[in-house]
């Protein structure tokens, strides 16, 4: 890719990239490693062109669909709770590829991901924003029926983008013993969520955290 697009100029530059970052911090956001990944991941290849000069402002935007990239606040976030909670980040599933931006992010700082999305021309194009970032440490698909990928399972952390009404018992069933999965949960209020697997049983812990927008996890593929 042509170096200049990736580094991005006004709006688009390392400078606004550094302004997010210090806005991320001030919210409270603590991870350097989160907020390093996120200093260095440009936000405005996610979106479309006419789009991108937004992409440094703290707010989700529109990526077609009815879907919409993730706030950074909210990537920055969730990611934390991922890398404090989960015992090992060997094996990682993201519900909810859309732009690819939180992909992008996770793929990062984790061993192996893998990422489902039911909107297949919206997969198709995270795909080649993960290739030309020169990101391999991630398997996609179109999600089929169900929630999750059971046959990549389990895994030692999910993160789902988008809100369930409630808790899938199949998304908890894919964690391995110790796993953590974070989830906003609710239809009109909603809530971050944590939820861990206890080591030896079939028994989960339940937090509930701070109030949360995110679109409807839905079932069905759209291709
Ligand atoms: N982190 C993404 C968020 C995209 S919005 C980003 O920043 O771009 C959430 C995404 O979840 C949407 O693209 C939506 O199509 C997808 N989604 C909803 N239900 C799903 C399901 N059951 N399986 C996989 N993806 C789902």
């Amino acid at each position: 890719m042509d170096r200049l697009k990736r580094e991005g100029l006004g709006m688009t530059s390392q400078r606004t990239r550094n302004r997010l970052i210090q806005r991320l911090r001030e919210g409270g956001i603590q991870n350097e490693e989160v907020l390093e990944v996120m200093a260095s991941t440009p936000r405005h290849l996610f979106l479309d062109e006419a789009l991108a000069i937004r992409a440094y402002e703290d707010t989700s935007l529109p990526i077609g669909y009815g879907q919409t990239i993730s706030q950074p606040y909210i990537v920055a976030r969730m990611t934390e709770l991922l890398l404090s909670r989960a015992k090992s980040l060997h094996r990682v599933l993201e519900v909810g590829t859309g732009s690819g931006y939180q992909t992008a992010i996770l793929a990062r700082l984790v061993e192996h991901l893998c990422s489902v999305e039911r909107i297949a021309p919206l997969l198709g194009q995270a795909r080649s924003r993960l290739r030309e970032l020169g990101i391999y440490n991630v398997e996609t698909k179109v999600s089929s029926e169900g929630f999750g990928w059971p046959e990549k399972g389990p895994f030692d952390a999910i993160l789902t983008a988008a809100a369930p009404s409630s808790i899938p018992m199949e998304l908890k069933e894919q964690l391995a013993p110790e796993g953590v999965l974070v989830i906003p949960v609710g239809t009109e209020r909603q809530f971050l969520t944590l939820v861990t697997r206890r080591e030896d049983s079939d028994r989960f812990e339940v937090e509930r955290l701070e109030p949360v927008r995110f679109v409807p996890l839905l079932s069905g593929v759209i291709r």
